[in-house]
């Protein structure tokens, strides 16, 4: 038997080099960035990162659930060269070109919305996808009210910003941010059990009688598995009954996959896992593997404003347009079932080696969106931040790259590629941390 590969550190964290990068970094680059462990990321090959000093790293984070087929996957890499080599801009909002016109057809038949006949809107990140999906939804509603979750991050520009109710830091300061935003409650399956739904879909019923009348609403904005806020995973009952709701008040339905979709939760879409389709629904991060490339998709009836109504100069990016043509090919063609495979491996190993562990709350998800909660004990569930940032630390020393989610759990979000054995060997590594810093 082979034995496994494992991060190989040859220096001191950071190495020399490291240090020196970063040090430029730090003097020049804005002081906004959160910056969690010190790593230069110099080279990157699937689910391994290496530093300047050769310093090798696993990877399950993918550059924040981005790097959907792997760092530099070699014929994502080849369809950026090849597409470079031949048009590398045009604007799409004002010329025709060829990737456009593929992609915008392989995004539109994919199922993504409810209905039929689907369309398709490009912009450059997740956060645009998310100011389209406001513009569209008011101007097909002809309504302003609009409604997001607590703990939802939806993006920091201003309009997505509004929607974004994760962390005071992302807002303060920044006001006065769009009006008619209302925020109610996702569900928490590991503190009201079978209560979720009922308890969040509540507050939504508590605001259409005290605060906005649901004739006003042009949008509910959901993620239909919780990103930033802690990887929570709504019951299904809790979308369809969201559903419902919309349908009998003309509310658009607003999906944010953003992070969820593309394969990260084992199946193409993270809707797919309740049945519950969107009227809009918005993507970005792993579509390109790593290109800047954001969309939003409606049926038509929906997408019928005019010429002029909205568009971006660099969205639909010919390069970009290439490299997710590339990783929805890839997707297609196995990773969506190695994400679903390698997710319940994952879960499966987490469970043998730290669910037992007292500070181990839940370990939840589907396929490569998967997070283990931590609390201080079981039976309070108090949150333990501490505990989260040291172990993200702590593995970060032991050539891990993992982050956080939500205010007190870590997240795995590796590349869709990743093997059995890098599974393996980062959960060996995960539990190891845990338990030296939080011994049972
Ligand atoms: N929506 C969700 C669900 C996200 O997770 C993110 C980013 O983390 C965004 C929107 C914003 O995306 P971007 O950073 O590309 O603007």
């Amino acid at each position: 038997m082979s034995e496994l590969r494992r991060p190989l550190l040859k220096t001191d964290l950071p190495g020399p080099k490291t240090a020196k990068i970063m040090a430029r970094s730090d003097r020049y680059l804005s002081p906004s960035y959160t910056i969690d462990f010190p790593l230069v990321a110099a080279d990157g090959k699937g689910c391994w990162i290496t530093d300047p000093d050769g310093n090798e790293f696993l990877d399950v984070c993918a550059g924040i659930a981005v790097t959907s087929t792997g760092h530099c996957h070699p014929e994502v890499v080849a369809a950026i060269q090849e597409q470079a080599a031949r048009l590398v801009h045009m604007s799409g909002t004002d010329f025709y070109y060829p990737v456009q016109a593929q992609l915008s057809h392989k995004l539109a038949t994919l199922g993504a919305v409810k209905g039929d006949d689907h369309r398709v809107y490009f912009g450059n990140s997740g956060a645009e996808a998310v100011e389209a999906a406001i513009k569209l939804a008011r101007w097909k509603t002809g309504r302003s009210g609009l409604i997001s979750f607590f703990n939802a991050f939806h993006g920091r520009t201003l309009g997505a910003l509004s929607l974004t109710a994760s962390k005071v830091i992302q807002k303060k300061g920044f006001g006065p941010l769009i009006p008619g935003v209302h925020n109610a409650y996702y569900p928490d399956p590991l503190r009201h059990g079978d209560e979720a739904t009922a308890k969040a879909m509540a507050s939504l019923h508590t605001m259409f009688e005290r605060v906005i009348a649901p004739s006003e609403v042009a949008a509910i904005f959901c993620e239909p598995l919780q990103g930033e806020g802690g990887y929570i995973v709504p019951p299904t009952r809790f979308l369809q009954e969201l559903r419902a709701l919309c349908d009998e008040h003309g509310i658009m339905l607003v999906f944010d996959e953003v992070q969820a979709g593309m394969g990260r939760t084992g199946r193409m879409f993270a809707w797919q896992h309740s049945g519950v389709k969107p009227d809009i629904l918005c993507l970005a991060k792993g579509i390109a593997s790593g290109m800047p490339l954001g969309a939003i998709v409606a049926r038509a009836e929906v997408m019928s404003w005019p010429p002029g109504s909205h568009a971006s100069t660099f969205g639909g990016n010919p390069v970009s347009c290439a490299a997710a043509l590339k990783t929805i090919e890839l997707l297609e063609g196995g990773l969506i079932e190695n994400s679903e495979a390698r997710g319940v491996q994952l879960r499966e190993l987490l469970q043998s080696s730290v669910s037992g562990h007292p500070r181990v709350a839940e370990i939840r998800g589907h396929g490569l969106m998967t997070a283990v909660e931590l609390v201080t004990d079981r039976t309070s569930l108090k949150r333990d931040k501490q505990l989260r940032n040291d172990l993200v630390g702590r593995c970060f020393s032991k050539g891990l790259l993992i982050l956080g989610c939500g205010q007190n759990s870590i997240r795995f979000s590796p590349a869709l590629t990743i093997s059995a054995d890098e599974i393996t060997v980062a959960t060996e590594i995960f539990a190891e941390a845990l338990y030296e810093l939080a011994p049972a």
